[in-house]
């Protein structure tokens, strides 16, 4: 099984980019998890929420990373 921190797999965190008045998150706090390869993102749940994962990610059809497990980003992210 492929882990999302492996070499071999490309996704990027995104971070807010504005300030804590716009959407509660300081501008280098990660607000996205962005797919490399076909550019799907998903919204990092704020600290009191567990409910997104990697899985979540909304892939094109023919992404090769849709398989990518999640434990890393559950790991990473959930507290
Ligand atoms: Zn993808």
């Amino acid at each position: 099984m492929r882990s999302f921190a492996a070499a071999e797999t490309h996704f990027c965190i995104v971070p807010s980019g504005s300030p804590p008045s716009v959407d509660g998150l300081a501008i280098s706090e990660p607000k996205y998890l962005e797919c490399d390869e076909c550019g799907a993102r998903v919204r990092i749940d704020p600290a009191d929420q567990t409910q997104t994962t990697i899985d979540n990610l909304p892939h094109d059809r023919g992404c090769s990373q849709r398989d990518v497990t999640s434990r890393y980003f559950a790991e990473t992210f959930v507290r």
